[in-house]
């Protein structure tokens, strides 16, 4: 194995100050808020202060945007941030960023990589995506073939090779990126995971128009791309255990965002209901019950399963709350379609368009969330494999047979 390079920061730091209190918390914000009044500050500013504060994410350690609270009270500080009329936490393009370049850098990045990243991260200077799936290795992502080759002159790494369904990398200033450097291991062991510069020469994005006429994600090319060894995250060949991290903060980020009671689509729904009762049916009333009383559970689940994330490194369990998220948007969107009859079925905007920062999601039709939901069962890990992850890692059921773990990768059939 090429891994017989020193880890580098390859730990979380799991030390808690306890004496980090809600009340100390909520004075703490008070001093933000008083100093950079939200209603008049750059936002860029006000986060920038918040983060300089410690109250980005309090579990992080202090001079990285936290102060090694328990992170069970960063609920606090968001509340108390609402009540002050900050700016809200909407991830939008932020979301890679936020749900899984921090927790990723702060788990596994060295210092330097913390210093340089976590501060434009949650400020939103700059934007994140995930160059993870290729043609032919997308659930089997450790089968992907983009090379990372190591020059020996300057110690960089030049790469190539091809990334497809890479959401917002037009927008994106860097890239978190699995590439293979050990071709003659077997596929899980020659993998090595980077940090890329979206605007190096030699990265080509194209976008691919999806279902809702959108194009929220792209084709992305890498010709001799060159990463510093800087720019490195974990051992060389320790590329598979950094990017399962990211798959599982992702399905955290996707699964158990943090929602208001009647949030999201189960709170389009729900006013649906109240305020057409002309659109009513008898037969949908209690699929209706049923799928409020669905997205609530999920909501408390998500909360649930959040407070447990005490170490700040997701385990498994968080596939199941990103399987009952894809299933349960799907459900309501096509209820609420179900409500409107013929009116619902009149999403036609075809128009070629790219995300917007401010883009505000919540104001679009329950025809276009028909359509963007079949995506929630595919992207971060399709259902069918989050059922495999479950089985085999939370409740411990025999894997499935797997003939290709000790071939090397060059010798597999492609
Ligand atoms: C909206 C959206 C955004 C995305 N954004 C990104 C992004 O930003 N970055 C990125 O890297 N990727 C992104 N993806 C890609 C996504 O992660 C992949 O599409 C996904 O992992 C599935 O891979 P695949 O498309 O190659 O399907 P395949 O792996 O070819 O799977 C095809 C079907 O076979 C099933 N299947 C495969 N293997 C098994 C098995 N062992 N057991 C049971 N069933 C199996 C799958 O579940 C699926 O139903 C995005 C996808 C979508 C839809």
């Amino acid at each position: 194995m090429a891994s017989a390079q020193p880890a580098r920061g390859t730990r979380t730091d799991k030390r808690t100050d306890r004496t980090w209190t809600a009340d100390r918390l909520r004075s703490a914000v008070h001093d933000v808020v008083t100093a950079h009044d939200p209603a008049t500050t750059d936002p860029v500013e006000f986060l920038g202060a918040l983060f300089d504060a410690g109250l980005a994410w309090v579990h992080f350690p202090p001079g990285h945007g936290g102060l090694s609270a328990p992170r069970a009270l960063q609920s606090v500080v968001d509340d108390e941030l609402t009540a002050a009329g900050a700016p809200p936490r909407a991830p939008g393009l932020h979301t890679i960023g936020l749900g899984m370049a921090a927790p990723v850098l702060l788990a596994f990045g060295d210092e330097a990589q913390k210093k340089r990243f976590l501060r434009p991260l949650f400020t939103r200077r700059e934007v994140w995506c995930q160059l993870f799936s290729e043609p032919g290795a997308g659930s089997d992502l450790a089968a992907l073939a983009t090379r990372a080759e190591r020059d020996e002159a300057t110690g960089d790494w030049v790469v190539n090779g091809q990334k497809v369904w890479t959401s917002v990398a037009h927008e994106a200033h860097w890239g978190l990126l699995v590439a293979r450097t050990g071709p003659e291991l077997p596929k899980h062991q020659g993998l090595s995971y980077f940090l890329v510069d979206m605007r190096a020469p030699g990265v080509e994005v194209r976008p691919l128009r999806q279902a809702t006429g959108e194009a929220e994600f792209n084709e992305v090319f890498l010709t001799d791309v060159r990463i510093p060894d800087t720019h490195r995250v974990g051992a060389v060949g320790d590329g598979w255990k950094v990017a399962s991290g990211t798959l599982m903060n992702e399905r955290v980020a996707i699964g158990a965002g943090a929602m208001p009671r009647e949030g999201g689509l189960a709170g389009g729904l729900a006013r649906l209901w109240r305020e057409r009762p002309e659109l009513r049916t008898s037969g949908l009333h209690s699929s209706v019950v049923r799928a409020w009383v669905d997205a609530e559970a999920l909501r408390l689940t998500a909360e649930r399963l959040r407070q447990q994330l005490a170490a700040g490194q997701p385990g498994p369990e968080g596939s199941a709350a990103k399987i009952a998220f894809a299933g349960l948007n799907q459900r309501m969107s096509g209820l609420a379609l179900d409500l409107l009859g013929e009116e619902g079925l009149g999403y036609d905007d075809w128009t070629f368009r790219r995300p917007e920062p401010d883009d505000d999601f919540s104001t679009r039709s329950f025809g276009f969330f028909y359509l963007r939901t079949k995506g929630n069962s595919i992207e971060g890990g399709t259902t069918e494999i989050l059922r495999n992850v479950i089985a085999e890692r939370v409740l411990g059921l025999p894997p499935e047979p797997r003939s290709d773990k000790t071939i090397p990768w060059k010798d597999l059939p492609r």
